[in-house]
């Protein structure tokens, strides 16, 4: 059962926003979109394995403090009778290899050889800082385990550990894994306990991503974007209240709730009349307020302080 649902990661749509929205996009944008994109796509593909299991609960993207100012991602967290598995997952293409002495990894695509981040090092210090974590909030110490799962069937392994695997061998490892430990400890109710805690600690990401890739504010522009072109080409119809695409004439009643979630990923969660004003290119100021009004969000301050906290990810139908 999925606890935590896996959503699109938060850096993911404040890239997609970037690259909408930035003037001249730089290469790094580009690059880490690509990475992003492929990471995610991965780990759904997991997910099809993930639901051939039963009596486990599934935390997707779970980000928690290890101290005041570092945290820890786990990608995917399963939690058992038996324990908790935490599942590390690739994306690549190209044959990976493995050495068990040196811990180094080296990934070979079109003949060109390179060292990579070795995953069970990084998996099994995620192991280490979950078990830390667990201790600071009272949890008696419980078996964790993990696996470092590779989503792609064309990627080609080549290691002699029993914690690296193709995703389609995740069932029959988790079984062996389940008859190997045999000893229950936790119950039902105390897993949901659990799943429920970690869900609370969850920290979203602080993106900060004009910061990250230098891009200056004045170089973000503004404007509704087109849910069917992605162009920042809708205009409102006053009249009616809806936005129409001067592009390729798609009309939306609600495309100004993805752009808000853009100024959000890239400004910061909160925006004033005047900010939202600029940012949907609407002139009126209760025109603005009507639509800031009918998203029904948390506000705080008064007068030019007054300001609408928009939370992320911000998506309605359409
Ligand atoms: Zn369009």
């Amino acid at each position: 059962m999925n606890i935590k649902t896996r959503g699109v990661p938060l850096q993911l749509l404040g890239l997609e926003a970037l690259m909408r929205r930035v003037v001249n996009p730089n290469e790094m944008v580009e690059a880490d979109l690509k990475k992003w994109k492929s990471g995610y796509s991965g780990e759904r593909s997991l997910d099809y394995y993930l639901n051939q299991l039963d009596d486990l609960l599934i935390l997707h993207d779970l980000r928690l403090s290890t101290d005041a100012y570092t945290y820890f991602q786990l990608d995917t967290l399963l939690l058992s009778k038996y324990g908790l598995v935490i599942l590390e997952v690739k994306n690549y293409q190209g044959r990976i290899t493995f050495n068990d002495e040196n811990h180094q990894v080296l990934r070979t695509l079109h003949q060109v050889e390179e060292r990579i981040p070795n995953p069970l090092l990084q998996a099994s210090r995620q192991k280490i800082e979950l078990e830390q974590f667990l201790i600071r909030q009272g949890w008696p110490t419980l078996p964790i385990s993990y696996f470092v799962v590779y989503s792609s069937p064309q990627t080609i392994l080549n290691t002699s550990s029993h914690k690296v695997i193709h995703a389609e061998a995740l069932p029959s490892k988790l079984s062996q894994y389940v008859q190997s430990t045999r000893k229950e400890c936790l119950t039902r109710i105390q897993m949901n306990q659990l799943a429920t805690g970690l869900k609370k600690f969850h920290q979203p990401p602080q993106l900060k991503l004009l910061q990250k890739y230098n891009v200056h504010p004045a170089a973000i522009r503004p404007g509704v974007h087109c849910p069917k072109c992605n162009k920042l080409k809708m205009a409102r119809e006053p009249r009616y209240r809806k936005w129409t695409c001067s592009h390729c004439a798609h009309q939306s009643n609600s495309a100004h709730i993805p752009t808000l979630q853009d100024y959000a990923l890239l400004f910061g969660p909160t925006i004033t009349n005047e900010q939202a004003r600029y940012f949907l290119g609407i002139e009126s100021p209760s025109a603005t307020k009507y639509h800031l009004n009918q998203l029904n969000l948390h506000t705080t301050g008064k007068n030019r302080g007054h300001v609408y906290h928009i939370p992320l990810p911000f998506t309605l139908l359409d």
